[in-house]
């Protein structure tokens, strides 16, 4: 590593805690400083570079340094940065509101803000229970929450999660969920089709609404990718089930598009793909095209009515965050649809998406690889112990960091979940980058294998 490489990474151990890293293993694989960032790609302070197959958390749809979101953000820069938003509002919040509503599924009329996912999720949840209360239904007090879910890690956004790894040492400080099995179709069985599976597995959703329904606040899913949870898919059909069966039991549906939304789902939100709209929509990550930290919860004119009164009833949602509705955040993501308006990014991704699949077919009979699985613009590789049973690796041998290793010796960002490899890259991604990510990360399936040595 060049001198100005050691020196910052040096002295950020002196000082930083990382996230989600456990920061002995710093010791063994030191962290990539990044000098700048252009498209697709980042640069360290070597001039060596990296190939971003993951947009940095999900984040980033046009690339990094984006000349007209970068264009937007200064000239925003120069009115005003920031201001309160209770008793205040600023043109950027007021035409992106006005934007959201006219882009989200029918129905989706008001916009709540806060300025991250989690906190996006904690608002959806307390906002459902509010609303019951306001309504009068002091006993709706709990949540559904799918197995292998994930939807942040503030303590509501953990209690509604299933991710072992993040969750379980919090568990006493958690409120009490109730959990019904994934419609995740790695588990269906061989020859049955992903609508098969998931219309099979909505049997424990209606049961639970059955049972419970009038205790319960709302049911809260990521539409059609559990992305934290390994990856794992399910078919729209389930999303559509559980709508209707919501309207029937009395309860709300929360969406959590804030990984899957703008586009990455092949729609510019993934519960397009089965046509419903959700009581409460949440979104953030690609929502200020992967520059600022913002979040927003779209919710339909009876919920908000519900809260509407004289202040003495004290209906109101007084919920707040300091940067709520950010201007400099709401100009980003005002860019960001103006770059999905003057183009066909949607039906570019389509192209890439293709090319995506075409790319890791030679991979389809690799003995160590149990499934690979699309939905549009996020594709994932599931590596196995054993192919016919696909029995996984011990996690403890940590395969995917073998994965992530050889990425970036050959500079592709590649950031596996456990074992599954993964492609989540910006829009801006070219098909010869997208056969660059694809060789590296077969590559790198051999060796964690042990397919292949590394010579
Ligand atoms: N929900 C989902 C589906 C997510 O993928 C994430 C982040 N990975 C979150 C919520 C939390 O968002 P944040 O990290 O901004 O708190």
């Amino acid at each position: 590593m060049s001198s100005d490489n050691t020196q910052l990474v040096d002295r950020d151990l002196a000082v930083l805690w990382h996230p989600c890293s456990q920061m002995k293993d710093y010791e063994s694989l030191p962290m990539i400083p990044i000098r700048r960032g252009q498209g697709p790609w980042l640069e360290d302070f070597d001039g060596k570079r990296y190939l971003d197959a993951i947009s940095s958390w999900w984040v980033n749809l046009f690339g990094h340094a984006n000349p007209v979101i970068n264009r937007a953000i200064r000239d925003q820069l120069e009115s005003l940065e920031h201001v309160i938003l209770a008793g205040f509002t600023h043109e950027p919040v007021v035409r992106l509101s006005e934007e959201l509503v006219a882009l989200s599924p029918p129905g989706l009329t008001r916009c709540f803000y806060a300025d991250n996912g989690s906190s996006a999720v904690e608002v959806a949840i307390k906002m459902s229970f509010h609303f019951w209360r306001n309504q009068g239904h002091s006993r709706k007090t709990r949540f559904v929450t799918l197995g292998n879910s994930y939807h942040g890690e503030t303590l509501g956004a953990l209690a509604v999660g299933d991710v072992e790894l993040y969750k379980e040492i919090y568990r006493p400080l958690l409120m009490d969920t109730l959990m019904v099995p994934s419609p995740d179709c790695f588990h269906r069985e061989q020859g049955e089709s992903w609508e098969a599976y998931s219309r099979r597995q909505f049997a424990h959703m209606e049961q639970c609404l059955q049972q419970h329904g009038d205790e319960i606040c709302a049911v809260i899913v990521e539409p059609l990718v559990q992305c934290a949870g390994n990856m794992r898919m399910y078919h729209p059909i389930y999303l559509s089930l559980l709508r209707e069966a919501c309207n029937r039991h009395g309860v709300h549906l929360i969406a959590d598009e804030i990984a899957v939304g703008f586009g990455r789902t092949g729609t510019l939100f993934a519960c397009e793909q089965a046509g419903i709209t959700p009581d409460f929509m949440c979104l953030s990550k690609g929502l200020t095209g992967g520059y600022l930290p913002l979040s927003v919860v779209l919710t339909t004119d009876p919920i908000y009515a519900a809260f509407y009164d004289d202040y003495d009833t004290l209906k109101a949602f007084l919920h707040s965050h300091s940067y709520t509705g950010n201007p400099l955040g709401c100009t980003a993501a005002l860019a960001t649809l103006e770059i999905f308006r003057s183009r066909d990014v949607l039906g570019r991704n389509a192209e890439l998406a293709r090319h995506m699949a075409a790319s890791v077919a030679d991979l389809q009979d690799h003995p160590h690889v149990g499934e690979i699985r699309q939905h549009g613009m996020i594709l994932a590789i599931e590596m196995v112990r054993d192919r016919a049973g696909r029995e996984p690796f011990p996690w403890q041998q940590r395969r995917g960091l073998e994965v992530y290793r050889h990425g970036l010796d050959q500079g592709v960002l590649l950031r596996p979940l456990g074992n599954v490899v993964y492609f989540m890259p910006p829009y801006v991604i070219e098909e010869t980058e997208i056969d660059l990510m694809a060789r590296v990360a077969a590559e790198g399936i051999d060796l964690a294998t042990g397919l292949k040595t590394a010579v």
